[in-house]
């Protein structure tokens, strides 16, 4: 069968994008392969109404409301590969016949790089955070660390002092410039230059020059990847942005490829749930209203 559209990726971006196409009672499939940005953190913080509630709760309530639409199939799997047709895109999903539809909504998110400090990984959504406003408030005020990855980190760094004492890491990483300094300064910021050696225990640093610093929490800006290809196979521009690249698209999140849509972390420099669900829901709207107004 071809349906009116596919929708590449179900987590918070995608299921938002299939709520208006279900609720306008278009045949809906949607694809995912169950790898939530965030599936490294237990709880979520900041969505309106869900403020502290587990991340993969949001998304099995969600998942749970879209499919009780009778017209929306879910297809557990990874999309491999995405084509124009004369009408419309077939996706290939590893190990299954091709799907078709009219339109596709790319929902696939991004991957977080981590820096290559070893102990880190193990600890990322736990006591290692890239987002203060997600990770910050429970943090109740203690020692917090930024990891540097590149002179952005300054503005990580100017932030955080009002979720506690902050400490810059600079790793060996760049040098702050006199401005940055005098920045720095007036936040309260200490700047560190001994390089972590290793994390240890909950989150004690071993640092090269002998000591063990204990911290509340860390945070870090990791180099984000697009979690798929599949907007590149379709020839989707891109914008590049300081962290990595998303998909360009417009105030409808209509990629730059006619008939394909883009939402979520995938398609906006610095994601949340609140944002995703937004411009997923602006995605489906759109998706829906171009099979009436361009209908082919
Ligand atoms: P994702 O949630 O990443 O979902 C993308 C989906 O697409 C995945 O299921 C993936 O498997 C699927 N997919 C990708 N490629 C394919 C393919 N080829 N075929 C099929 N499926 C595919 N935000 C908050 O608002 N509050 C928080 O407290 C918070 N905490 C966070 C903690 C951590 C540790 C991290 C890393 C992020 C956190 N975030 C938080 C950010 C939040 O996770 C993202 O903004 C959000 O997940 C973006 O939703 P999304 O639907 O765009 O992408
Ligand atoms: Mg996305």
């Amino acid at each position: 069968m071809q349906y009116d559209v596919i929708i590449i990726g179900g987590s918070y971006a995608g299921l938002a994008a299939g709520m208006p196409l279900a609720r306008a009672r278009r045949q809906v499939l949607v694809i995912d392969a169950g790898q939530r940005r965030n599936r490294f953190a237990q709880h979520s913080h900041g969505f309106l109404t869900q403020d502290g509630t587990e991340a993969a709760a949001i998304a099995a309530k969600g998942r749970a409301q879209l499919l009780a639409y009778d017209s929306v199939r879910w297809l557990e799997g990874k999309a491999s590969n995405a084509e124009r047709t004369e009408n419309g895109f077939r996706v290939q999903v590893e190990g299954m016949a091709p799907q078709e539809a009219r339109r596709l909504v790319l929902a696939t998110g991004v991957v977080d790089l981590l820096p290559d400090v070893p102990g880190l990984a193990e600890r990322w959504g736990r006591h290692v955070f890239h987002c203060p406003y997600c990770h910050g408030y429970e943090l109740n005020q203690g020692q917090i660390g930024v990891l540097a990855t590149s002179p952005m980190s300054v503005h990580q760094a100017l932030l955080l002092p009002d979720w506690g004492a902050t400490t810059l890491f600079l790793n060996g990483v760049f040098e702050p410039d006199d401005e940055q300094l005098a920045q720095l300064k007036a936040r309260g910021v200490r700047l560190e230059r001994s390089r972590i050696e290793r994390i240890a225990g909950e989150l004690e640093l071993l640092m090269q020059d002998g000591r063990v610093l204990h911290l509340t929490g860390l945070f870090t800006a990791p180099r984000l990847e697009l979690a798929s290809p599949i907007a590149a196979m379709l020839g989707c521009e891109f914008e590049e942005g300081p962290f990595g690249r998303t998909i360009k698209t417009d105030h409808m999140k209509a990629s730059t490829v006619p008939g394909v849509y883009a939402c979520g972390d995938a398609a906006r420099a610095g994601g949340s749930l609140p944002l995703a669900v937004g411009d997923g829901t602006m995605a489906g709207v759109a998706a829906h209203q171009s099979l009436i107004f361009r209908g082919h």
